[in-house]
């Protein structure tokens, strides 16, 4: 059941205050996009502030509006950024694992605002607002600007932001949670000023070369199709990593990839980064790609979900193999 906590949430909001906002880490266009929205939105009612993320984002959402102000950890001020806020708004996650290292500084801000619609939320918060079927944070900011009768202050920035996030949490306005009231939120955001041409493409027609020499070779080399588990995954080790100098966004979407095959239900990408093996699920129908995330420490939505491992590449791959020859039986459904 969502949770609506929209009314304590305002009252927070009556009066000028120092506000944090942050957002989980590998932020995406949702986590950013709304974040920025935010921002615009609550300067216009006078209150000071700060925008961090715990780590970089891709390239290809640093055209938003307000990117220049976002504080980019976890070094430098992220920490006393965080810690010398009266509220803290945390947008796009529910579980405060997702900012480490900067868990600790959050938990000493007074008033702590979860604004997310990712599953199983923690008790990490002192104000909610929460509900798994919305679209996206972006469009949960636009229903706090709708209950608050400030749509009116809907500019072409917030409206930019907004719809950016809403467009890449929905693929573009396609997935199962992509409402009429998204559509005619979206209508409100062009009215607004928001150019849908001009922001797909910057998000989708801005790749570096590297980019598409990386998806070849992930397709041609490192994709593994398993028919009848219906399932496909692509791994990449320290070596691509290296060769095809994979920064953060990089491999966004790659995993979509493997539901595009017919006939497969369940997609997954793995990476071997420094510290970890970082992981992405996808599936379709009744599958749920949440259930596998929660077994790498992970979770998400039930279609869209990612975790991690400690464990070697090698060794993280066997354990999936394990993980989905256990679910054949679901997996053909
Ligand atoms: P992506 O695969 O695009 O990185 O993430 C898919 C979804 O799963 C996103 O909504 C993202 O926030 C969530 N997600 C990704 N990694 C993790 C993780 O390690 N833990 C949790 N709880 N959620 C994750
Ligand atoms: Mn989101």
């Amino acid at each position: 059941m969502p949770v609506y906590e929209l009314e304590a949430i305002s009252e927070l909001l009556d009066s000028p205050k120092k506000i944090s906002i942050v957002m989980h880490q590998r932020p995406d266009g949702d986590a950013i996009g709304s974040a920025l929205g935010l921002a615009h939105y609550l300067k216009q009612l006078g209150h000071e502030i700060r925008v961090v993320t715990p780590t970089d984002y891709p390239d290809n959402l640093k055209w938003l509006p307000g990117t220049e102000e976002v504080i980019i950890g976890p070094e430098g001020p992220a920490t006393k950024m965080i810690q010398s806020a009266d509220v803290l708004m945390c947008l796009d996650f529910n579980d405060l694992r997702r900012i480490e290292p900067l868990d600790d500084a959050a938990r000493q801000v007074p008033a702590r605002i979860m604004i997310d619609h990712h599953r199983d939320p923690k008790d990490d918060f002192t104000h909610t607002f929460w509900d798994d079927e919305a679209s996206s944070t972006a469009e949960m900011i636009y229903r706090l600007m709708d209950q608050r009768g400030e749509l009116s202050l809907l500019n072409q920035e917030i409206a930019t932001c907004l719809y950016t996030g809403t467009a890449t949490d929905t693929g573009s306005f396609r997935f199962p949670a992509t409402s009429s009231a998204v559509y005619r939120m979206a209508a409100d955001f062009l009215d607004a000023g928001a150019s849908p041409s001009k922001i797909h493409e910057a998000l989708y027609s801005n790749d570096p070369e590297k980019r598409l020499r990386l998806l070849g070779h992930a397709l041609a080399n490192r994709l593994v199709v398993l028919p009848e588990y219906h399932s496909a995954y692509i791994r990449l080790n320290k070596e691509d990593v290296e060769q095809f100098d994979i920064q953060s966004g990089d491999t966004e979407g790659l995993v979509n990839y493997c539901l595009s095959i017919k006939g497969i239900n369940f997609g997954a990408f793995m990476i071997d980064k420094d510290d970890m093996v970082k992981m992405s699920f996808r599936s379709k129908g009744d599958f749920s790609a949440q259930q596998v995330a929660l077994l790498f420490d992970g979770g998400g939505h039930f279609h869209a979900s990612g975790g991690r491992s400690k464990d070697s590449l090698v060794e993280t791959e066997r354990k999936l193999l394990e993980i989905i020859s256990s679910k054949k039986e679901e997996l053909n459904y």
